[in-house]
C-alpha cells in the first residue's frame, strides 16, 4: 500500500509562523549585519517562489487560495545619474500603490533595468597600468585601494593583462554615455530573491557572476529587506484566519 503523508493545516500555519518569525527576526538584526540578507532571502523563497521539480511549490499558495500582493511602484530612478542602470529605490518600492497583483505576476514586477555589458567593463580603470577612461576618477586611486574595496567580480586589463577587481560605481565611472546594441538586462522581484537565496551565500554561492548576478550581488541586499518588511506587513494584515 501507498501511503502519503501530507501536512496538516495547522502544522502549514505552523511553517508560515515560524518562517515570518525567522523574517521578522533578521529584518531587526540586519540593520547591523547584512549578512542576514541572506535569511531573508531563503525565507522569502520559501515563501513565494519556491518551485519542485520544476512545479510552484511556494509556502504561501499552501496556506492563501489565490494570494494578491501589493504592487510596487513604477518610479525609475538612474543609478548615479548616468542612464546606464535604471531602478526603483529599495526604500519606496511599496509607497504610492493601491492596486495589487496575483502571485505570478507580482513576482514578475522589474525593479531594475540594466544596459551594463561587457563592453562596459573593457573601459574600467586599470590600477596597474593605467589603461581605461581615468579622467574623473584615476588621480586618488592605488592598487592597494583598489585591492581592499569590497567588490565582487574581477576583470582583465586588456591593455596589460592584470587582473583587479571592479565594483559597480567603478563601472559607471567608465561608462562613456553610449549605448551600443546592448542586449538589456531587466531584474524582477522573483529574480533578486532566487538569485540571492540560490547563487548569493543563502543555499549556494557562485564564483563566476554575469551581469545580473553582479547587480543582485550589488544591489539586491535592500530590495530584500525592503521585500521582507512588506511580506510581514502583508500577513499581519491578513492573519485573521
Ligand atoms: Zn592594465
Amino acid at each position: 500500500m501507498f501511503v502519503i503523508l501530507n501536512r496538516t493545516e495547522s502544522g502549514l500555519r505552523n511553517e508560515l509562523n515560524e518562517c515570518l518569525q525567522i523574517i521578522s527576526t533578521s529584518l531587526q538584526t540586519v540593520k547591523d549585519n547584512k549578512s542576514f540578507n541572506k535569511v531573508l532571502a531563503v525565507q522569502l523563497r520559501i515563501l513565494l517562489c519556491d518551485t519542485k521539480f520544476g512545479r510552484e511549490n511556494s509556502l504561501i499558495n499552501k496556506v492563501r487560495t489565490n494570494p494578491m500582493l501589493k504592487c510596487i511602484n513604477n518610479n525609475f530612478t538612474s543609478y548615479m545619474n548616468a542612464g546606464l542602470i535604471e531602478f526603483i529605490q529599495p526604500e519606496f518600492l511599496f509607497e504610492e500603490s493601491n492596486s495589487s497583483l496575483f502571485l505570478e505576476a507580482w513576482l514578475n514586477q522589474d525593479v531594475i533595468k540594466s544596459n551594463v555589458s561587457y563592453q562596459s567593463l573593457d573601459n574600467c580603470y586599470c590600477p596597474y597600468c593605467g589603461s581605461g577612461d581615468n579622467s574623473r576618477t584615476s588621480n586618488s586611486r592605488n592598487i592597494q585601494e583598489v585591492q581592499n574595496r569590497e567588490c565582487f567580480i574581477m576583470i582583465m586589463c586588456q591593455n596589460c593583462g592584470a587582473k583587479f577587481p571592479v565594483n559597480l560605481d567603478n563601472i559607471i565611472d567608465a561608462y562613456e554615455g553610449k549605448i551600443e546594441n546592448v542586449e538589456s538586462v531587466n531584474i524582477t522581484i522573483r529574480d533578486i530573491i532566487k538569485n540571492y537565496a540560490n547563487k548569493n551565500g543563502g543555499a549556494h554561492i557562485d564564483s563566476e557572476l554575469d551581469i545580473k548576478g553582479l547587480l543582485i550581488a550589488e544591489l539586491g541586499g535592500e530590495y530584500i529587506q525592503s521585500i521582507s518588511q512588506y511580506i510581514v506587513e502583508y500577513f499581519s494584515e491578513t492573519e485573521a484566519g
